[in-house]
């Protein structure tokens, strides 16, 4: 039922002497601060102060919408006949603290976006959509979550147990490691702590065995551990209730039914949980007892929210461990060049994990095949080809890379060399055998195969190149009694189908196993001792400057499938570029002389982490005008740096992004660069405030330390 509009009487008189400052979800583009004035409702304390942090529910043009009060003034510039009263307390969100208040503060404040816009998102849904809210004896009570928040009440506030089980015997250098990480613990300003290890080098071994010490410290100590997908919440969680115990251990995830994400999170955010597992979004839940945090796979791009405020969860982490601080460890085989760097510049902490946790097995063996020097058949090549023999032979199982979903990239005319592309964006539409239809993977529109060229009326329309259907489709041409599985996200879409197709997998009824990165990460498979990679030179050469990066990492992960048991692994990567520098490293299984190149040419090209940037994205309906207010936005930054004289800064020129069109929406883009971050951070407010000011209809956004330039 939606919440009446007696609900919040305009008052008649500005009763009070003051007024709260809520903070709402409304768009920096709408608003500048996102933070509004409210009358006071009547409450059963009297200080200003016991209103700060409180969730409330406020109407807010015709709707009744759910904020936090972020702050209070002795006054106003609303008229008084236009002051709202706040409608309601909202007694089922706890209460934030100050310093979670800071947290919010200061991501608003970085990421240039209203304080609302950072602070709502971290509440689960069923807390802050407000049509969903009852009336009950004159209260609000939950509508959606009712039932969860009667289990929550029955439970207790006070911090949960632990029921702690010992760990594995650590190897010597684990032992080190654990030493060195404690003792940094010991400093007077803590540091942030990076853990460099191979896959199965027993990281996650250190970091229960170091949280386990937290914990023990105090008996009220809560710890935060940050995966970057869901899909590895599940291992992850069983690790730790196996250490901590079931009662003290929840996650935080998107994936939860809705019911058990508000009571973990209530659990979490009243101080209750002590150990707790979270996606990118947990970094931003309240946990008033927080003294550790573990970022696992830190390199990991899922990290960055990508929509709505665009922001790092990695880097909150850093930022909430500095501003309590405590100690926080980023864990990684391939760490992002930016927390290398700070490794090896002294500003982290870096211990480092050489050998794999369990002896024996060793890194599979990779080797290189030229494209262009042997007979191809359909993709494989013939060393491919006759290793996956033997592996079929031998019992054991194949995976192949193919990090392209679908089944042909290009449906093309032999005839006139028309492609068929995506109406509403700038790429080829995708061929699928399984719908028979072109996808776009960008837009996700659908449409039929045309039966002819519509520039020519050939009727010959060719699906070239390959995605991971048509290469089930040929392996199992290939080898016909083999048992194949493809893992991708189409077959996501069935509910059901990728636990069948990972439980077939993980009892050893499949031979072949065909997938996208999805399948690169986390899985130990023992019976998988043959990875073939296909097809991942466009990442050698595209023009994002983290590609090189993402390949290394994802390559990495891939080659780590193989040879995970007792058996030796082999791996072959097909490439038409094998002279790339990257292979060298890759051969050698050696991140860290790839880590120097690569920060060589980053310094070279003034490149993060020794630049800092903003970009600034407009979409417009007409490239044109986007262009216009890209302009617009150059020549306010230019008038600020006259003003203000921010002398390091550059302001590149205005362009159309590099993918124009997405979603019927045309997008330029305007990069602004820094040498020095505090130099762009001074000048972002200025810049925001001159964007606001353009008041203009279109759809626009500043991304600070944007993933992709
Ligand atoms: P990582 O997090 O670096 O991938 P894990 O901590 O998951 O590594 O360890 C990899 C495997 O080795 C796991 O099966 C783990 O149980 C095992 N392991 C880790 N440390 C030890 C140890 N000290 N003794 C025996 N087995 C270990
Ligand atoms: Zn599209």
């Amino acid at each position: 039922a939606v919440v009446h509009h007696e609900m919040s009487p305009i008052l008649k008189s500005t009763s009070s002497q003051w007024v709260l400052q809520v903070a709402l979800d409304v768009p920096v583009s709408v608003s500048n601060t996102g933070v509004f004035d409210y009358a006071p409702c009547e409450v059963e304390w009297s200080s200003p102060d016991d209103w700060l942090g409180r969730a409330v529910l406020v109407s807010f043009g015709r709707q009744q919408v759910v904020g936090w009060v972020v702050g209070h003034a002795a006054q106003t510039d609303v008229p008084a006949d236009k002051l709202k009263a706040i409608s309601a307390v909202l007694a089922f969100v706890p209460r934030a603290d100050g310093m979670w208040l800071q947290l919010i503060r200061f991501m608003a404040r970085y990421y240039q976006r209203g304080l609302g816009e950072v602070a709502l998102p971290a509440l689960p849904t069923a807390l802050r959509t407000a049509s969903q809210f009852q009336e009950v004896d004159g209260r609000l009570s939950l509508g959606v979550g009712k039932q969860a928040w009667k289990k929550w009440q029955a439970m207790s506030v006070a911090p949960a147990p632990l029921s702690l089980s010992a760990g594995l015997l650590l190897s010597e250098e684990q032992e080190r490691v654990l030493a060195q990480l404690t003792q940094a613990a010991q400093a007077p300003r803590q540091s942030p702590q990076l853990l460099f290890g191979i896959t199965g080098s027993g990281k996650t071994e250190i970091y229960l065995q170091y949280l386990a010490g937290v914990l023990a410290n105090h008996p009220d100590a809560q710890v935060l551990v940050l995966v970057p997908e869901i899909n590895l919440t599940p291992q992850f969680y069983a690790r730790l209730t196996a250490r901590f115990g079931d009662d003290a251990v929840v996650s935080l995830h998107s994936k939860l039914n809705e019911s058990t994400r508000l009571v973990n999170f209530w659990r979490a955010s009243s101080g209750h949980a002590r150990v707790i597992l979270g996606t990118r979004l947990s970094i931003l839940t309240q946990l008033p007892n927080l003294a550790a945090i573990v970022v696992d796979e830190e390199h990991d791009s899922s990290y960055r929210q990508q929509e709505g405020v665009r922001y790092s969860a990695r880097d909150v982490a850093i930022y909430r461990a500095h501003q309590l601080n405590i100690p926080i460890i980023l864990g990684s085989a391939t760490p992002s060049l930016e927390t290398w760097h700070a490794a090896q510049t002294g500003k982290y902490g870096l211990h480092i994990l050489r050998q794999r946790a369990i002896s024996g097995a060793k890194p599979p063996a990779v080797q290189l095949v030229d494209t262009n020097k042997t007979i191809m058949m359909d993709g494989l090549s013939t060393a491919l080809r006759s290793v996956i023999d033997k592996t079929l032979a031998a019992g054991k199982t194949s995976l192949l890379f193919q990090n392209r979903r679908g089944y042909a990239p290009v449906l093309y005319c032999g005839h006139c060399g028309a492609v068929n592309d995506c109406t509403a964006c700038s790429a080829h539409m995708v061929y699928h055998q399984t719908t028979r239809l072109l996808h776009c993977h960008h837009c996700g529109t659908q449409k039929r195969v045309p039966k002819a060229c519509a520039s020519c009326g050939n009727a010959d329309l060719l699906p070239v190149g390959q995605g991971t259907q048509r290469l089930e489709e040929t392996v199992q041409n290939h080898w016909k009694a083999a048992r194949v599985r493809r893992i991708d996200a189409d077959i996501t879409r069935k509910k059901g189908q990728l636990e069948t197709q990972l439980a077939d997998i993980a009892a050893g009824e499949v031979d072949i196993i065909i997938g996208t990165q999805m399948l690169a990460k986390g899985h130990d498979w023992p019976n998988l001792t043959t990875v073939g990679v296909l097809d991942v030179d466009g990442g050698l050469f595209a023009q994002d400057y983290r590609a090189p990066e993402r390949l290394f990492a994802q390559l990495q992960q891939v080659i780590g499938r193989a040879g995970r048991g007792q058996h030796a692994g082999h791996v072959i990567i097909q490439t038409t570029f094998p002279e790339h520098p990257l292979w060298r490293h890759i051969l050698a299984h050696d991140y860290e002389s790839f880590a120097a190149d690569e920060l060589a040419v980053r310094a070279q090209l003034g490149l993060p982490p020794f630049a800092a940037h903003a970009l600034l994205q407009v979409a417009a309906p007409r490239i044109k005008d986007a262009l216009e207010f890209a302009n617009a936005a150059r020549t306010a930054a230019l008038n600020i740096i006259d003003e203000h004289g921010f002398d390091t800064l550059t302001i590149n020129a205005a362009v159309p992004m590099q993918m124009m069109r997405k979603n019927a929406q045309e997008r330029a883009q305007l990069l602004i660069e820094s040498p020095q971050r505090s130099k762009l951070q001074a000048f972002l407010p200025h810049w925001q405030a001159a964007l606001t000011q353009l008041k203009s209809r279109l759809t626009w956004f500043v991304e600070v330390d944007p993933a992709e330039i």
